[in-house]
């Protein structure tokens, strides 16, 4: 294995750059490298251009050498020749590294671009230096679900996905049904079904079922399953009636709800608890139904959570924590649900539950339009956060990746499950496929790659052999 380090990075200066829109070199600040620092990210179209010299193809870590203007969490965009990469961030008032792994790039020159995401940084340098090697043992998962109990079904279902894990990716998409627009427009174009079909448990949130909601996706996902599809499960949690305080159907996020998931937890609100779980109760009702049916579920609920647009994650890391292996015991103790497996997709180290509550790491990822890169960087931070080699998967994307793209760079996810609407489909209504996000041609390359599972691809999964 290489061992790089940063003393031998070779460093460009932000401000010998070049700069757009309101980006200007100033040097007030104090602890930067060279003559300055770059800062004035306050518009959309704020950016600096650095060129980099690259005298052998292969892999690289970009270091962001910047600090936040008032300490404040910032993300910003990073382009290579006009391709997303992904973000810089940055929390520290002082100059600080920001690094992105595993860039790769050919022998020559590269424009670096700094844009203005969230803005308000000051920029001081960029360090370039070869990637150290993917330690190989990351593909190397634990292949026992943390459940002791869990059913036949889901350990089969599993044991396929590590047998796949590395080598092969297991596609998917959110769809409102087996027949949903967005799977038919896949088909018609592709002649293929995605493998697995994501779904959301959010009709069945009393809430909304108070304001005649009728949920029917456990219907789609037996019917998948009996198809021989995978299905994957979120749940968009509408809040209690009591905490709605904007429309009712946006009852999920954080600006529409006035719930305190920390009082509620600690103590200082017992209605509040008797109807988080009255709505657990309501969920892990279907879930039985699906158990009962002998389907297995890729689980992922409270997802998101880090980002704080939802209501389960703004209370902090602790309250979502709790609220977590809650929710894990419930279902898992008191209702005896053994069919899931439990997808974490919390976005953040410090949000993690801990090893004995999660099967798979997942993270949601929607880089722009027809961004085809493999989010490397993003698919090695969430390798880095389980001792346990937790498989890694794209649990939520807007664009798809190109598969070449992701086994060049070593970040084969277990499986991707591209999001509904216009990511797929023309908004007019019908099952017109839309290219907004992913052209035709790079969902045909996707969808025909022999290493992207497609629904027809898939074994029998009732009979996969168990594998520990
Ligand atoms: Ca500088």
């Amino acid at each position: 294995m290489n061992t790089y380090n940063w003393e031998e990075a070779d460093v460009y200066e932000a401000e010998d750059g070049v700069l757009f829109g309101n980006c200007k070199v100033a040097n007030t600040a104090s602890g930067f490298g060279g003559t300055g620092y770059v800062e004035g990210f306050t518009d959309d179209g704020d950016s600096v251009t650095v060129t980099i010299e690259i005298s052998e193809d292969g892999f690289y870590d970009l270091d962001f050498v910047s600090a936040s203007s008032g300490g404040d969490y910032k993300e910003n965009n990073v382009t290579v020749d006009g391709e997303s990469v992904g973000v810089t961030s940055v929390q520290s008032s002082t100059f600080t590294d920001s690094i992105l792994e595993r860039i790769y790039l050919t022998a020559g020159t590269h424009e670096i671009n700094i844009s203005k995401y969230w803005g308000w940084i000051m920029l001081d340098e960029i360090k370039v230096k070869h990637s150290d090697d993917i330690d190989p043992s990351i593909y190397e998962v634990n292949r026992t679900l943390c459940n002791p109990n869990a059913t036949e079904e889901a350990q089969r279902l599993y044991s396929y996905m590590c047998d796949m894990y590395g080598n092969h990716i297991i596609s998917g998409q959110v769809s409102d049904g087996m027949y949903g627009l967005e799977n038919t427009s896949i088909y018609n174009e592709t002649g293929e079904y995605p493998a697995i079909l994501g779904l959301d448990m959010m009709e069945y949130s009393p809430s909304r079922v108070a304001h005649g909601s009728v949920g029917n996706s456990v219907e789609s996902a037996i019917g998948y399953w009996n198809q021989g599809g995978i299905v994957a499960y979120c749940w968009h949690w509408n809040a209690p009636e009591k905490y709605l305080s904007g429309v009712w159907y946006s009852g999920f996020y954080t600006e529409h709800t006035n719930i305190d998931l920390a009082k509620i937890l600690n103590g200082q609100d017992d209605e509040g608890y008797e109807l988080l779980m009255q709505d657990i109760d309501a969920i892990a009702t279907q879930l039985k139904i699906l158990q009962d049916a002998g389907v297995p579920i890729l689980w992922r609920p409270l997802h998101e959570a880090s980002g704080g647009w939802f209501w389960w994650g703004a209370s902090g890391p602790d309250a979502y924590k709790q609220l977590y292996i809650l929710l894990y015991d419930k279902l898992t103790n008191e209702y005896g649900l053994n069919n899931l497996i439990w997808v974490w997709n919390g976005q953040s180290a410090d949000w993690y539950p801990g090893d004995e509550y999660v099967d798979i790491i997942g993270w949601d990822i929607y880089p722009g339009e027809h961004v085809y890169t493999a989010q490397t960087n993003t698919f090695l931070e969430a390798a880095s956060i389980s001792e346990d080699h937790k498989m890694i998967v794209l649990s939520e994307n807007g664009c798809l990746f190109d598969p070449d793209l992701a086994f060049r760079d070593g970040a084969t996810w277990g499986y991707f499950c591209t999001w509904c609407g216009e990511f797929v489909l023309k908004s007019d209504g019908f099952n017109t496929y839309g290219e907004k996000y992913t052209e035709k041609d790079m969902l045909m390359k996707v969808y025909r790659d022999e290493r992207v599972i497609t629904r027809d691809d898939l074994p029998d999964l009732t009979t996969y052999p168990i594998n520990k």
